[in-house]
C-alpha cells in the first residue's frame, strides 16, 4: 500500500493573495488540482489524502474529488504537522509520501524515485545544495559563513508509515516545519537524494505572478479636427488653429490606449464604459476616465508595463510636443517615460486625414501580472 499525504491545511498569508493558494488557477486549474495531478499519475500510489482547510473542505472536495476516487479530502490541523498527523491517523501499513501541496511542479520521475529508494533505504527525502552563502547572525553580527553539507529540503519525503507514524506519536503535537524534521528526532537519520530545481513551493506573490502571461492589447481611435475646440494628445494641449471633435475631449491618443489595454485583459471597450449618450462624460478630460479603466485592468490582475503609438496627423507638426506627451502619459500609466514610444506620420494629403480634417492614433500596450 502507498499513500501520498498533501497538505494544504495552511492559510497561505504569506502570498498575500486574494484566495488561498492552493486554489490559485493558472494555465485552466488550481495549484492543488495540478499536484494531485501527478500523484495520480503515479500509478502505484493506492491512496490520495489531501488535507484542506476547515472553511474550504467543500471547495476542495469539489474540485478534487471528481478527478479519481483514489482521493479523499480531510481537514487540516492548526499546524502543518497537525494536518499531516489526521493524514496519518487514516492510514497504518506500507509507505507513506508527505508532499506541499503547494509544489505542483514536482515530477513524476523524482516522486518514482523517491518510492524506489524508500523501499531499500526506509526513507527518502528529496533536497538541493544551498546556492547562496549562508550567514549565522548574533547580536546583528555574522558569526559563521558555513554552506557545506547543508541542504535545503523539499518533498516528496517518503517513509515507512509505522516508523512515521511512531515519529508523530512521540513528537506529541509537537510542531516541525517538515517530516524529515519529526523523523530525524525521534526515528533516525533519512536518506538523501537530489531533488529539483523546478520542484518550487509556491510561497510568496511574485512566485505566483511569474505563473501568469504577459498580455499585450492594441487600440485605434480617429477624431474629426473642427475649429472653435482645444487640441489635446495624451493629456497634453497643444497650440493649433482646430481641435478634435467628440463628447469627451476627444483625446484619441488617450482613448486608443485605453482600448489597448481593455482589450488585452478581455473588458468591454471605452464606447461601452463610457457611452457618448451619458451626459456625465460631456468634455470629460480623458485622462480621468484613464484612471478608471486603470483600476478595472488592476481588478484583472494586470498593470500596463509599456504602450507605443503611432499618431496619424497631417498637422500640426507634433515632434515638439512628443517629450511632454510621453511624460504624462508615463505618469499616467505608473511606469517612466523609456517604456513609452511615439511615431508620427502624415497621410501625404489622402484621405481625410490628409485633408487635416482628422486625427487618429493606435496604440499596442503590454500589460504584466499584478496580483
Ligand atoms: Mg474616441
Amino acid at each position: 500500500m502507498i499513500t501520498a499525504i498533501i497538505t494544504a491545511g495552511g492559510t497561505g498569508d504569506r502570498s498575500q493573495l486574494k484566495v488561498n493558494k492552493n486554489l490559485f488557477v493558472f494555465d485552466g486549474s488550481t495549484v492543488i488540482q495540478k499536484t494531485v495531478k501527478k500523484f495520480l499519475a503515479v500509478k502505484k500510489i493506492n491512496k490520495i489524502i489531501v488535507t484542506a482547510p476547515e472553511n474550504l473542505i467543500e471547495t476542495f472536495k469539489g474540485i478534487l474529488c471528481p478527478l479519481s476516487t483514489k482521493i479523499t479530502v480531510i481537514c487540516g490541523g492548526e499546524t502543518r504537522s497537525q494536518s499531516v498527523k489526521n493524514g496519518l491517523d487514516l492510514i497504518s501499513d506500507g509507505f507513506v509520501l508527505i508532499h506541499d501541496g503547494a509544489r505542483p511542479f514536482v515530477s513524476t520521475k523524482l516522486i518514482n524515485k523517491c518510492i524506489t529508494l524508500a523501499k531499500t533505504h526506509g526513507t527518502c527525502i528529496p533536497s538541493l545544495p544551498v546556492l547562496e552563502t549562508l550567514g549565522e547572525v548574533k547580536w546583528e553580527y555574522i558569526h559563521s559563513t558555513m554552506r557545506t553539507g547543508l541542504l535545503t529540503l523539499q518533498t516528496p519525503q517518503v517513509f515507512r508509515t509505522d516508523l512515521i507514524k511512531k515519529a508523530y506519536e512521540l513528537a506529541n503535537g509537537e510542531s516541525y516545519t517538515d517530516d524529515c524534521g519529526i523523523y530525524t528526532q525521534f526515528i533516525a537519520p533519512c536518506y538523501h537524494t537530489y531533488g529539483e530545481q523546478t520542484n518550487k513551493k509556491l510561497t510568496y506573490k511574485p512566485d505566483f505572478e511569474a505563473l501568469l502571461p504577459q498580455k499585450s492589447g492594441i487600440g485605434f481611435d480617429i477624431h474629426r479636427l473642427v475649429e472653435g475646440r482645444k487640441l489635446v494628445l495624451g493629456g497634453v494641449t497643444i497650440p493649433h488653429n482646430k481641435g478634435l471633435l467628440g463628447h469627451s475631449d476627444a483625446d484619441c491618443l488617450i482613448h486608443a490606449l485605453m482600448d489597448a489595454m481593455l482589450t488585452a485583459v478581455g473588458l468591454n471597450d471605452i464606447g461601452h464604459l463610457f457611452p457618448d449618450t451619458d451626459i456625465k462624460y460631456k468634455d470629460i478630460d480623458s485622462t480621468i476616465l484613464l484612471k478608471k479603466v486603470l483600476v478595472l485592468v488592476k481588478k484583472q490582475g494586470y498593470k500596463p508595463v509599456s504602450a507605443c503609438f503611432t499618431i496619424m496627423a497631417e498637422k500640426p507638426k507634433l515632434t515638439p510636443y512628443l517629450q511632454d506627451i510621453k511624460e504624462n502619459v508615463a505618469k499616467l500609466l505608473k511606469t517612466t517615460p523609456d517604456k513609452i514610444s511615439i511615431s508620427c506620420t502624415t497621410f501625404e494629403g489622402l484621405g481625410d486625414i490628409g485633408a487635416e480634417q482628422a486625427i487618429a492614433t493606435n496604440c499596442l500596450c503590454y500589460l504584466s501580472p499584478c496580483l
